[in-house]
Parts: structure tokens; sequence; C-alpha cells
């Protein structure tokens, strides 16, 4: 393979204050690229406006407006000659994507365009509703991209690195368990669990690689593949004491997601597709059009699912050895509330 080309073409990041947004803009703007960040202009929140502060402070040029204001996309991709556009776009937002596409299509000088993805590959797999609603959008989105040509790469970088809790979205912004593991079936079905930072890491490298010109990438570190009871274990050494298991089994996440409240069910129809079908281990990466990251970057590490739980252990105040494993302290859990909220 060809060796990848050197990134410094010219950014644009949509929803770089959400929640995979922010970890794309901090590795683009680390990797010293030209960083040009969409931000709505009534922000939501006013956290989503200290983001877009704090990436601003960090190097990101922050331009306020829509992804679905065509004339202004127009504008922005002329005016500041942008080379890559990357959307990270939530998943309520995903069709706005398709005017976005259009003023990509009609400026025609962009490279690359990679589109609000970063989970699996929607035209392979096929959960139940109402996750089937939003891999239908993202599938409408590839198909306008590939109808007009442009340049694309699809990120398919599976699981965050996290506890895969199926009522939220953004799980690596809670503790993993501290009562009791909830394992879904018979807990032996593997995944991908990938550190936030990698993803933006990874995105970055691919984003202006010849080898992923119309490609969709799939993220599948080796050593990054667990089921749940491997993942249960792996805390359990953080923590330092054994937690019970409950089994929610297939029909709890079916019924969870015919309940049918977003973003909740959204959520346990992908846990179904993950942990019960096994949707992202059962295909292999060989088709024309597919390539796998760590073929790619064989001498780039990923941070690894133990890292990331020593991560989370020293957030408790564990004192974790060089093995990762908690030292020898009290085995009583304190009693700490952690709640997995739906953001
Ligand atoms: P968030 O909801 O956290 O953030 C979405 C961002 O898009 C926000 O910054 C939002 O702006 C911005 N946005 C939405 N619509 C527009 C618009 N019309 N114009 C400009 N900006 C807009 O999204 P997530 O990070 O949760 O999701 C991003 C992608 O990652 C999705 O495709 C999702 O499916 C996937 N994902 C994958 C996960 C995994 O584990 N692999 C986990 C979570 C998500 P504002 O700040 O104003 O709201």
């Amino acid at each position: 393979m060809a060796a990848p080309t050197s990134g410094s073409g010219r950014v644009l990041i949509v929803g770089a204050t959400g929640f995979i947004g922010r970890f794309i803009t901090e590795a683009s703007i680390a990797e010293g690229r030209p960083t040009y960040i969409l931000v709505r202009p009534r922000s939501s929140s006013s956290s989503k406006a200290n983001t877009a502060e704090t990436l601003e402070k960090k190097g990101a040029i922050v331009i306020h407006g829509l992804m679905n204001d065509r004339s202004l996309m127009e504008a922005i991709l002329k005016e500041h000659e942008i080379e890559i556009v990357i959307s990270a776009a939530g998943g309520a937002d995903i069709l706005d994507q398709l005017t976005l596409v259009e003023a990509i299509k009609s400026v025609g000088t962009v490279k690359r365009f990679l589109p609000s993805e970063f989970g699996h590959d929607v035209d392979r797999a096929e959960p139940v509703e109402p996750g089937l609603t939003m891999y239908k959008e993202k599938r409408k989105v590839r198909r306008l991209i590939e109808e007009h040509d442009l340049p694309y790469t699809y990120i398919c970088c599976n699981s965050i690195a996290s506890w895969p809790y199926y009522d939220n979205r953004h799980p690596a912004e809670v503790l993993p368990p501290l009562d009791q593991f909830q394992i879904y079936g018979d807990g032996n079905v593997k995944a991908y669990f990938i550190a936030g930072t990698d993803i933006g890491k990874f995105t970055m490298m691919t984003a202006d690689d010849d080898r992923t010109l119309n490609k969709s990438v799939h993220f599948r570190p080796p050593r990054n593949k667990y089921n749940m009871n491997e993942l249960a274990a792996l805390w359990e050494t953080k923590l330092g004491c054994t937690l019970p298991r409950v089994i929610i089994t297939e029909d709890d996440l079916l019924s969870a997601a015919a309940e049918n409240c977003i973003p909740q069910s959204i959520v346990a129809s992908f846990t179904h597709d993950i942990f019960i079908k096994g949707c992202q281990v059962n295909f292999s990466v060989d088709g024309p059009n597919e390539v796998e990251v760590c073929s790619l970057y064989p001498e780039e590490p990923f941070r690894t699912v133990d890292e990331c739980f020593t991560e989370f252990a020293a957030k408790l105040g564990k004192k974790v050895n060089p093995k990762g494993e908690v030292a020898a302290q009290n085995p009583v859990m304190e009693s700490i509330a952690i709640a997995a909220t739906c953001s």
C-alpha cells in the first residue's frame, strides 16, 4: 500500500461541540491542521458554548452557522478554502447533512467528506427499530454522497471504550457499574471498544490518506475486543472486589427498544445488535471498498480498554498497581451515587 499523504489540509468540523465531534476537533488541532468549527448560533446549552470557547482557546476557528443553510455553507467552504469536511452531527440531525452534501457538491473543491457515522457499517447492520431508522438516514446521506461522486471516507469505529449501558448514548461519560453488572444475554458476544481520543486521532489520520478514499474504515484493534463477561472481570480487577451479575435477556433489550423512548430505545436496539446478534464481529473486512485501520497504521498504538478502565478507577480514587490491578485495600465498596443518565 502507498504511504499516507501528509495531514495539512484545511478542515471544517460540524458538531465539534458534541460528544464525538470534540474528540475529532482536539485531534485535528493536535495535528496542527487549520481547524474551523461550525457552531450553531444559539447553542442549545451553555455547556456547549463553553466547549466551543475551550476549543477556540486551543486553536480552533469558530464560525457560527447551520450546516443545513446551503448558501452559508457554500460561502464558508469557498472563503476558507476548506479541503476536508467532517460531520459529527447527532442522531436527531443526520438528515441536515443532505444540504451540506449539496453545498460540497456545488463548491467542488472539497477533497474529502466524512459524514456523521462513527459506529457500525450502516449498509451491513440491520438493528431493530428505532435504531434502524437512524441507519436508514445515514444510508440516505451515503447514497447522496455517492450519487454526487464526492470523495468520502466512512468511519466505522464500533463502540466507545466504557461500560456499554443499554440506555445511555454517551456511556464514556459515566463510570462503569459500582453495584451490579447487567450482562446482555450470555455475555459471550465480542465487540470492539475504542477510546474517544483514538476515534479522534485515527479519524484525522484517515482524512487525507489516499488509501481511505471512497472507503469504509473499520476499527478492529485485536487487543480492544472484549465480551461483557471479560469487561466485567476487568472492571473488578480495578475495583478490587466482585459485583453481582444480572442477566438482561434478548427479550428485555427488545422490549426496551420497542418502548420507542428516544434516544434510550435507539441505544437499546444497538445494544441488541452488538451483544446479541454480534453485528461488530459477524463479518470480515475484505470488500473492495473497506479497510481495517490497524492494517493502515500498524505502528500507531490504540489505547487499551485496560488503560481506559484504570482511568475510570482513578476517578474513584482507587490506587491501581503497574499491572493495572487495584492495590490491596478495604474491599468493601463505598457507596457512591452514580447515575447512568441519558443526555
Ligand atoms: P451530539 O448530539 O453529542 O452532538 C451533535 C453535534 O452536532 C452538536 O455539536 C450539535 O450542535 C451539532 N449539530 C447538529 N445539527 C447541526 C446543524 N444543523 N448545524 C450545525 N451543527 C449541528 O452527537 P454525538 O457525538 O452523540 O453523535 C455524533 C455521531 O457519532 C453520530 O453519528 C452518532 O451516531 C455517533 N456516535 C457513536 C458512538 C459510539 O459509541 N460509537 C457514541 C455516540 C455517538 P449543538 O451543540 O448546537 O447541539
